[in-house]
């Protein structure tokens, strides 16, 4: 039973289920549950997910009497906007206000005929990856699946393209913004499903990729309840250097985890598919030509291709982002070595592009005019040396 399946069953009859977040088959329990026909489902998911329609009166293939119950018992309410920011290249980022104050981050990636909509699975994160801005600002709590879901939902409604011709905003999912997804499990499992099902989102499943950095008794049970794409958060050659820059790792080692990934395709009835490993190129750290022999002796013979993630920089990161001949001497080893390896382009340089940064300047923001509205300046707080 997911925590959306718990929800319908627990919730007391006065408080309002989200029907968002709710899978086809939740939502069909839920209409049973009302005495209702199981179709009323796939008629309410075309309006939400499909029509970007919120408001029960405008369902109008549904009877008065059910709209009017619907009303009484349940809601369709995404998480808000609180701001909006759009770069030249055209990617477009969001810090989306979600119940309780907190933000989180989705950005959208559009290159050529895909746009890639980057989804955050958790409002800051536990694991505290040590070139990460979401890390640095701890863990406050998981997303709902109408949250995560809601990312989706907002990004097409923000180009108001419900069925506009407009062809499709969002053709590819990542789940690879602010949280480790595999620490949410049933919330992203939920709205993984609702991305790939027809009377949702309809994304193939190819086109939705679930990024971990490394959650092993998670990933091991994965293959039970999805079959999207997969990604490892793999940063590091070796057990003593992930160690330092993935603490995780320190639980659940290389080896332990590329095993589990190596499973989990083994589990996909599409044998052609291989796993994505992500390694963000720190300068001076993990950047070497000997850490790139090293990786391609590791990956030897494992079904992946490469995506190499030049980093970000973000301020006090710590960390610098490597030169252009430092990522091209990375990427011509494991090129020499066979390997397909794609370079990640930077995109939105000039609207924050690190994840997690534009929620952490949210957040200085609010805090700054909180501390001017007492009366107290940031100089003299850089003065105190905070
Ligand atoms: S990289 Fe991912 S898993 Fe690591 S701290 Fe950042 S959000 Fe969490």
């Amino acid at each position: 039973m997911t925590a959306a399946d718990q929800l319908i069953v627990t919730a007391p009859a006065t408080d309002r289920v989200n029907l968002l977040g709710l899978t086809r088959q939740q939502l069909e329990t839920f209409f049973i549950d009302l005495g209702e026909k199981r179709f009323r489902a796939q008629q309410v998911m075309k309006w939400i997910h499909h029509r970007g329609v919120t408001d029960f009166a405008e369902m109008t293939d549904l009877s008065q009497p059910l709209r009017v119950r619907l009303t009484e018992i349940a809601e369709i309410t995404p998480p808000s906007i609180a701001e909006q920011h759009d770069s030249q290249d055209g990617t477009r980022k969001w810090a989306i206000a979600v119940e309780g104050g907190s933000l989180v981050e989705a950005v959208l990636i559009p290159e050529g005929d895909r746009a890639t909509l980057c989804v955050s699975s958790q409002v800051g994160c536990s694991l505290d990856c040590t070139f990460c801005s979401t890390g640095k600002q701890g863990f406050q709590r998981d997303l709902t699946a109408a949250e995560i879901i809601g990312q989706v939902w907002l990004a097409i409604n923000s180009y108001d393209a419900w069925q506009s011709g407009k062809g499709r905003v969002v053709t590819n999912v990542v789940m690879m913004g602010m949280g480790e997804p595999l620490l949410n499990f049933d919330n992203v499992v939920a709205a993984m499903s609702l991305m790939c099902d027809d009377l949702a989102y309809g994304l193939s499943k190819r086109k939705v990729t679930l990024s971990t950095s490394g959650v092993v008794p998670n990933l091991d049970r994965l293959a039970e309840w999805a079959d999207v794409s997969l990604a490892v958060s793999l940063h590091a050659p070796n057990d003593a250097l992930r160690n330092q820059i993935v603490p995780i790792n320190r639980k659940y080692p290389i080896q332990r985890l590329l095993a589990s990934a190596k499973a989990y395709l083994d589990a996909q009835s599409d044998k052609k598919r291989v796993v994505t490993i992500e390694y963000t190129l720190l300068a001076g750290i993990n950047d070497s030509v000997e850490l790139a022999q090293e990786l391609a002796q590791l990956l030897k013979d494992y079904p992946c291709k490469i995506n190499l993630i030049p980093f970000n920089d973000f301020p006090n990161s710590g960390y610098e982002r490597p030169s252009g001949n430092a990522v091209s001497r990375f990427w011509q080893v494991l090129t020499d070595a066979g390997f397909v390896v794609t370079v990640r382009t930077t995109r939105g340089d000039d609207i924050d592009a690190a994840c997690g940064q534009l929620v952490g300047e949210v957040v200085d923001r609010t805090r700054r005019a909180e501390r001017h509205r007492a009366g107290r300046s940031d100089h003299s707080l850089l003065e105190s040396g905070r």
